[in-house]
């Protein structure tokens, strides 16, 4: 049986629980509760593939909590993904719904499988039958899925196109990051990236810098990455540098973002894009930039590098992508670390008014999408600084011990049942 806590991920998440449990002085009732998901499911995916033979993948499900409200939390396709992993990510989940202060808990799903490697029939199948057998454990009152790493628009559309199948009629707050056309909300597909340089420009004000004097360096360079480049480059900042699977690219002037975007939809990879320096993934994060913006995979930034790290601001637009070892180290020299369940929430965010839009049945225009985004993550940024600045702890401590208060609150007014 696999370890549910054992994983690099996990035992980060805990200590950095743990540092923020002790900041705030938690009940230790609540906190022994909360170091544990409430449900973690092992599932067996029986796909038959387009050669006509069937393989049998392994998808999980960890609904961490539902204290605030119905569990949330994105599915990940990717060949790492493991139950440890999943679940650590849905407690960041937990943690990210409390400390943006919307009324849903935290979960997370993966399958273990490279998407590259799956046609469009056999990807399909494979969800279909997963979100058959997430049937019985999901619903728009019960835990909405949403796209992460590996899946997108198009997965969440046979997601709810199965599950609403199986109920007899249309079920779209079942799923969020829905396309537009089938109840999806407008503005899902940017709110992360866009999230990211909402707080990049406000951690920049906060250190007394000018976001569109700032250089920028990302890592990674799909959904989260590409939006957040986009913006960057649309609020005047040079982004210097980008980086995906395929490599790195480097230029001082500051790379032509909208006509890179272009390049990348058809070529698939950063690689080959002219007028650039090609570099690697490790030089990209060791560049002496103002605003670092690590988008892609957890533990990138660790022991072994967070000497080398030069920005002064780091945006965690990935979940975990700072360990907390280098966390506490880069802080210690002063650089600004906003970590993932703030940078990275403008995603989550506007699946919340997805849900809200769908249970409604009644849609918003873009205007009222991206403004109520805005406001929801820099108030969250702000009570974050503010307790940082009150507290004299660093931006990640401060967030988990934010997010951390409400859930110990919203816990100790319901109650353990029975007693
Ligand atoms: N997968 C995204 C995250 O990690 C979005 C989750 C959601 O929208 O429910 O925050």
């Amino acid at each position: 049986m696999e370890s549910l806590t054992s994983g690099p991920l996990y035992k980060n998440v805990m200590e950095s629980l743990d540092h923020a449990a002790s900041i705030i002085n938690c009940d230790p009732n609540v906190l022994v509760r909360l170091r544990q998901p409430r449900r973690a499911m092992i599932f067996s995916i029986p796909v038959r593939m387009d050669d006509y033979k069937v393989k049998v993948f392994t998808g999980y499900r960890v609904q961490y909590s539902s204290s605030l409200g119905p569990f949330k939390g994105g599915i990940r396709y990717h060949q790492d993904v493991n139950l440890s992993e999943v679940a650590g990510l849905a407690a960041l989940m937990t943690f990210k719904t409390s400390l943006l202060n919307l009324p849903l808990g935290g979960a997370k799903g993966g399958v273990r499988v490279n998407p590259g490697e799956l046609s469009r029939t056999e990807k399909q199948s494979l969800t279909r039958r997963f979100t058959t057998e997430l049937g019985p454990f999901i619903g728009p009152q019960e835990d909405i899925p949403a796209p992460d790493m590996g899946t997108d628009a198009q997965t969440m559309a046979w997601m709810m196109d199965t599950y609403s199948q199986q109920k007899g009629f249309a079920q779209p707050g079942v799923v969020t990051g829905k396309p537009v056309d089938i109840g999806g909300s407008l503005g899902r597909v940017s709110s992360t990236g866009h999230g990211v340089i909402h707080v990049a420009d406000r951690a920049c004000q906060f250190r007394k810098m000018e976001f569109k004097d700032c250089t920028v360096a990302i890592q990674g360079f799909g959904n989260v990455g590409q939006h957040a480049a986009d913006l960057a480059y649309q609020k005047g900042a040079k982004v210097i540098a980008v980086s995906d699977v395929s490599g790195g690219l480097f230029n001082g002037d500051g790379l032509d973002i909208p006509e890179l975007i272009k390049y990348v939809n058809e070529q698939k990879v950063v690689k080959g894009f002219p007028g650039a320096q090609v570099i690697s993934n490790d030089e990209l994060l060791e560049l002496e930039v103002d605003v670092l913006a690590p988008c892609a995979l957890d533990g990138v930034i660790n022991e072994h590098n967070m000497k080398d790290i030069k920005a002064k601001i780091v945006v965690e637009g990935a979940n975990g992508p700072t360990t907390k070892k280098a966390a506490d180290y880069l802080a210690a020299q002063n650089t600004l670390i906003v970590p993932d369940i703030l940078a990275n929430g403008g995603g989550v965010i506007v699946s919340y008014f997805e849900w809200v839009q769908d249970v409604q049945n009644y849609y918003w225009d873009i205007e009222q999408v991206e403004h109520n985004m805005k406001k929801t993550i820099l108030k969250a940024f702000d009570r974050v600084a503010t307790f940082a600045e009150e507290e004299k702890v660093d931006f990640r401590s401060a967030a988990m011990a934010v997010s951390v208060r409400h859930l110990e609150k919203a816990m100790l007014l319901r109650g353990l049942y029975p007693r």
